[in-house]
């Protein structure tokens, strides 16, 4: 498969023409349309931009993403196109902004070649809560792609464009990049613009891309990121890290590595990986996280609690699907939401308005947010002696479609190592690791400091190639 910068390569030597890669990635996503990774494309318009971009590309006008083929998860803006986070409630909704991280890829040249599906409104982890159905694995169609951004991840598994963008508020980039073998990177909080991003939990929220290599997610992350007026929480903060380590001081996060549900072919191939990277001269030492049993609960109650915030805004009056059965202003509301929302969904409006209630606030959200402070700041002082964390990044490779759709909290856990970026803001990258006996893909997992996504690119390098 070759990635976008082996593709510009070929793009500026005159080898190929980016009317010729989007007609051959059109093609594939005409023959993989029964895994249900597209649920639009937008063939006629990637044609014409796609002619565009060769006739800037003669002139020697070449923008540092000339020619990239991207496509967006349901949940990211793209103006004129329509938008509907996975969700019934949002039928025919058109969107008219586009999200800034997607305009800065289309100033410097991407081409949008469509939409691709999701779990509603980003909850989920295995692309099964859709209204268009389950998104299927390019690996194994039994199986799933991972969640939410199941679509992106196996938009690139199935070579169907060159970077995926998606999004990942606990794990949503990361944990499907590992089920299909593609790179993840989930930004420092603020690195990248939310405009323009559906909202499911604010704070933890953050646009980023899935691709086939690393420097392909660096070179697409650095372009989507930057502050933005339209956010107030995007980061003035320059794209260089700090300067990088010849050696790697690494900590291993024992708990992850000990957990009973860690399968035992992943947890040899994260092994296999810390020990070439010892024999490559790094340090690799366990390091002892005592919360890994927090991190999950503590996500849940506050991802729960801003998700029923946000998601009021779907009153069957402003967007969307509205009830043809209300009759009365009260109906409007209650019928649309009734029917709009899937069951997740639901639940999760339920989880957050109960915590947030006035009854159980400081028993559940107050406390949460203490236990989010503890967590980041424990972090923080091990990362004092490390330059990063390494974990597996699932504790399993993909599961099969339906085998956890009846258990919530076997499907939460399959977090458990990705919300720990979220919960303490800080940069976090899957890339592959290798392949379970039947062939299915994992990831080995990567968290740094803030702002310093520099180390996972190089580090994450080195890692897929020893
Ligand atoms: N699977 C997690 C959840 O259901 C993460 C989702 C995400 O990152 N958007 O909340």
């Amino acid at each position: 498969m070759q990635d976008y910068i082996g593709f510009r390569r070929a793009l500026l030597a005159g080898e190929t023409t980016c009317a010729q890669t989007v007609e051959t990635f059109l093609e594939r996503i005409t023959q993989t349309e029964r895994l249900n990774i597209f649920i639009e494309t937008f063939a006629d318009e990637a044609r014409k931009r796609a002619d565009e971009v060769d006739a800037q590309v003669r002139t020697g006008n070449v923008g540092k993403a000339a020619g990239m083929v991207v496509s967006i998860k349901d949940v990211v803006s793209y103006a004129g196109h329509t938008l509907t986070a996975g969700s019934k409630i949002l039928q025919g909704f058109k969107t008219v902004l586009t999200a800034t991280a997607l305009e800065r890829l289309i100033d410097e040249g991407a081409i949008v070649i469509g939409r691709t599906n999701c779990d509603e409104f980003a909850m989920g982890s295995s692309n099964e809560h859709s209204i268009y159905g389950p998104c299927r694995n390019p690996f194994d169609p039994e199986r799933t792609p991972g969640g939410s951004s199941g679509g992106a991840a196996a938009s690139i598994a199935a070579n169907l464009c060159h970077v995926a963008i998606g999004s990942d508020t606990g794990g949503s980039v990361r944990q499907p990049a590992s089920f299909c073998n593609a790179v993840g990177i989930k930004p420092t909080y603020g690195r990248v613009s939310r405009w323009g991003l559906v909202a499911y939990a604010s704070s933890f929220d953050q646009i980023s891309p899935i691709t086939s290599s690393v420097r392909d997610a660096e070179l697409a992350l650095e372009i989507m990121s930057g502050h933005d007026p339209k956010d107030n929480t995007s980061a003035m903060r320059p794209w260089q890290g700090p300067p990088l380590p010849e050696r790697y001081r690494v900590g291993v996060i024992r708990q992850t590595m000990d957990s009973p549900g860690l399968n035992a072919e992943v947890k040899a191939g994260v092994e296999t990986k810390m020990a070439a990277l010892q024999a490559t001269g790094h340090s690799v030492e366990y390091v002892d996280f005592p919360y890994l049993d927090y991190l999950v609960p503590t996500y849940y109650i506050l991802t729960t609690a801003e998700a029923s915030s946000n998601l009021s805004r779907y009153d069957g009056v402003r967007y969307g699907y509205r009830s043809p059965k209300a009759q009365t202003l009260e109906e409007v509301y209650t019928l649309s939401r009734t029917e709009g929302f899937g069951a997740e969904v639901k639940r999760r409006i339920l989880l957050g308005t109960f915590v947030l209630s006035a009854g159980y606030y400081d028993a559940y959200y107050q406390r949460a947010q203490k236990v989010r402070r503890i967590l980041r700041d424990y972090t923080r002082e091990l990362l004092k002696n490390f330059d990063v964390l390494l974990s597996p990044t699932t504790p399993t490779t993909a599961f099969k479609i339906g085998e956890k759709t009846d258990d919530p909290i076997a499907m939460y856990l399959s977090d458990i190592y990705t919300v720990h970026a979220n919960l303490v803001g800080m940069p976090a990258v899957s890339v592959p690791c290798g392949f379970d006996a039947s062939g299915l893909p994992f990831g080995v997992h990567l968290l740094a400091p803030e702002f310093a996504e520099n180390r996972l690119f190089d580090l994450g390098r080195r890692l897929v190639e020893i």
